[in-house]
This record gives C-alpha cells, structure tokens and sequence, in this order.
C-alpha cells in the first residue's frame, strides 16, 4: 500500500496512487514498505542484464500488485533501449539515461506509467477510456506523448504555450498522431497549467470522464526510474569502480534522486549522494541553513533544472524521518552557475574528450575534483547534448551531430488544435470527449 506524506489521507492501492497521482490530502505517495533485495543479488548484479536487474526490481516493489508476467512484459516494453555507462575519468562514468526516444531520461518514467496504466485500464470493469491531461513547458509533454503513444484505453491531450516550446520539443509531440493530441494554447506554461487544474476542479467534467494527469509526482513516473541505480552500480562493478560509490544526481524536482535514494533502501551499496544543482539551489541552502524556503525559479542553460519549489522535497524528507542530520549524512549539494556550466561543458570535452548536456555539466562540476580518495563516482548524464546543441557548440567551439531519431522528428508533419487560454473554450474541447 501507498500512504500520504500529508499523513491525512487513506492509505492506496498502486492502481489508485498511479490513478489519482497526489493524495486526497495533496501529500505524495509513498510505499509503506521498501523492500530490500538479498546479498546473493547484490553479488551477482554485475553478471545481470538490464532487463533481468529491472524485473528483479520491479517483481520486489510492484510483484503483489501486478501478476509477474504482466509486470514482466511491461518492464520489457518500457526499457526498449540500454542505459551505457561511460568511462569518462578515471574515477568517473557517465550513466547515460538518455538513450530512450525522446533522449530524455524521462522516457522510462513516462514508458512504464503508461503500460502499467493500460493494464489497470485493460482489468477495469467499466471499460472506459482514460484521458491523460498534461501541461508542458517542453520535456515532460514529449516524454509523456511518447510514452503513451498507441496505448490501447489511454488518450493523451498536451497543452502547450503556442511560441514558446523549442522546434524540436515541439515536433516531438505534435507529430505522433494516434492517441495523441497536442493543444497549442495561446498563452503561457502557466496559462496551461491553470486549464488542466481547471479541469481536474470540474466536477461535472470528472463525474463523465476519467481524467488522470501525468505529471513526475506520480508513483508509478518515479520507482521505475530506481532501475537506472541498480543497472549503473552493475556496470560500475564491471569495471572495477564499485567498491566507494558516489551517486551524482543533476536535480530539479528531485524525483530521480529521490529513485535513487529508494535502491539505497532497497540495499544497493552507495557510499554517499551529490544532489547537484544549477542557479536554483533552494536544496543547497537547506543542506547548509536547515531551513527550506521554496521560491520562484530562476531561468539557466540547464532549464529542465529550473526549479524553485522541489515538488519531491517531502518525499525526501519522509525517507530520512524529517532529520536534517540524516539527510546531510546521506546528501551533499553542489550549485553550478551558468559561466561554470559553459566552462565545464568544454573542459570536459577538451581533457576527456566527453560532450556533456548543460544538466550533466552542473554534475560533473559537482564532483570532479571533489572526491576523497578511494572514491568513485556514477554521473547521471541526464539529457543528450543534441538538445541543447546551442549551448554546447558555443561553449566547446565543437559541432554536435544530431542524432537520427531527433531529425525523424523533424520530419513529421505538425498537428495541433489551437485553444484559447480560457476556461470555457477548453471545457468545450473536453466535454466533446467520450
Ligand atoms: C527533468 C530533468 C532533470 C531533473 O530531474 P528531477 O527528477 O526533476 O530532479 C534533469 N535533467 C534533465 C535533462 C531533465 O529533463
């Protein structure tokens, strides 16, 4: 069962937890038991693949709620892709999570959630379609899109600020088709937010349909994101790497350290974490102040980390019993400011011949030269440069190819219904809906 961090709400099922996302309470799911796995496990990971680790994982944290050969098949449909690690120093190797479709480390999250949603929809009674709303300032509308795309049950709807979302973001959920719409609303990230809120506080709308969102507070978007840790320490046991194993997380909402906290619980061997931060270091200050005070975001070259109000801050609280001591034990910070990142994007690639994205650069600049001896450390590599192949040519002087499944993108044709940024105009779209 799943509890609320709020501590008001009744306890959940996984299927309900994924279904509502937040609590009754508006606290944060979390499993009431994390299971850990067995030494044998731990001593035979690295002769493991991916997929047999992921099932191992996945058959401790989801094995009573989901039959194993369900679960099985979902796990096998979510990691269609390898996540490599890559030697980048000799202490160093980037755990390279964005090798999915949309070159965000994101896809697993968003892969699984779907499927798992599809079997709860597919075992439903009452047969009915569910409707996923998300609302996006680029990434998570392409992860989610391409996460659902032709799961059967499931339609997405995208609402995106017209204008104001990257070519390629763009042409990665508007040219799916299928289950897909994407709604260019002519007004801001917030305007959109605001509709979907609007929606889900409709109770006419939600008596007809069921409406889901599919936002990184959601269960079933981060346990799986756990997998990466135990398949990353793997590698790093292959390679010799394994014995003082540092984590290197660059955070923003902090669901993917949270993942990675969670695989600690579950018994992987990590010797300590680096939560690494941009500009945005509201984490940094708690660490250092004990005092958390969420503020506005402020815009940096690593913009999927522009975050000021950590949504996943209260899970990690929860885990370390509210104890600041225990925390820092576990957890150390790092800020990186946007002239570090551009210098750490060309000394990286110049010494070590390794192009990192903006994001893995605020890790790498956490880490490097800052670790005790003995020591090595599993560097998330969070999002392919290609992405953000302006940044990077500028700092590096060095071309940056783009990969053929972003151009195939580029190929596809856009299409979109536009919408007002009002209410009434939305609910219109919506109530058309079966
Ligand atoms: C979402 C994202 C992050 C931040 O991940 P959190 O789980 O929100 O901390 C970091 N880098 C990239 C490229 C992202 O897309």
């Amino acid at each position: 069962m799943y509890y609320s961090t709020n501590g008001k709400a009744p306890a959940a099922t996984l299927e309900k937890a994924v279904i509502r996302g937040l609590a009754e309470d508006r606290g944060l799911y979390m499993p009431e038991r994390i299971p850990a796995l067995p030494q044998e496990f731990y001593a035979h990971i690295q002769t493991m693949t991916f997929h047999e680790i992921a099932c191992t994982v996945a058959d401790a944290l989801f094995g009573e709620d989901v039959p194993a050969a369900d679960l099985h098949r979902i796990v096998e449909e979510t990691l269609s892709f390898d996540c490599p690690v890559v030697p980048v120093t000799r202490s160093i190797g980037a755990l390279e999570l964005f090798h999915g479709p949309t070159l965000a480390f994101k896809d697993v999250g968003a892969r699984f959630m779907a499927r798992l949603l599809g079997h709860f929809t597919r075992n439903a009674s009452d047969g009915r379609i569910i409707h996923v709303l998300v609302a996006t300032s680029g990434d998570t509308g392409s992860a989610v899109a391409n996460g659902f795309l032709g799961v059967p049950g499931v339609q997405v709807h995208v609402l995106y600020p017209k204008g104001k979302v990257s070519p390629i973001q763009e042409c990665q959920f508007t040219t799916l088709g299928r289950n897909i719409t994407a709604l260019e609303v002519d007004g801001t990230f917030d305007d959109c937010q605001a509709l979907v809120k609007n929606a889900f506080m409709d109770a006419e709308l939600t008596e007809r349909l069921r409406l889901t969102s599919a936002n990184s507070i959601n269960v079933a978007r981060l346990l799986p994101q756990s997998f990466y840790y135990f398949h990353g320490y793997a590698q790093m046991k292959r390679l010799g790497l394994a014995d003082q194993l540092v984590v290197c997380v660059p955070s923003g909402n902090f669901g993917n350290l949270c993942a990675a906290l969670i695989a600690k619980r579950m018994g992987l061997p990590v010797k300590r974490y680096v939560a690494a931060n941009n500009a945005n270091d509201v984490f940094l200050e708690y660490l250092t102040t004990g005092t958390y005070t969420p503020r506005p975001s402020v815009p940096t070259l690593a913009n999927a980390m522009d975050v000021g109000a950590p949504s996943n801050f209260d899970r990690i609280l929860d885990l370390y019993g509210h104890d600041w001591e225990a925390v820092k034990a576990d957890i150390s910070g790092a800020r990186c400011s946007d002239a570090e990142i551009r210098s750490t994007l060309s000394e990286c690639l110049h010494k070590y011949g390794y192009q990192l994205d903006p994001h893995g650069a605020c890790g790498f600049h956490a880490v490097w030269h800052r670790l005790s001896p003995g020591e090595s450390v599993l560097l998330c590599e969070t999002a392919h440069p290609a992405k953000f192949r302006q940044t990077v040519e500028e700092a590096t002087g060095a071309p940056v190819a783009l990969p053929e499944r972003l151009a195939a993108f580029l190929q596809g044709e856009k299409q979109s219904v536009p919408m007002g940024r009002d209410y009434p105009a939305f609910r219109d779209y919506l109530s058309k809906l079966q």
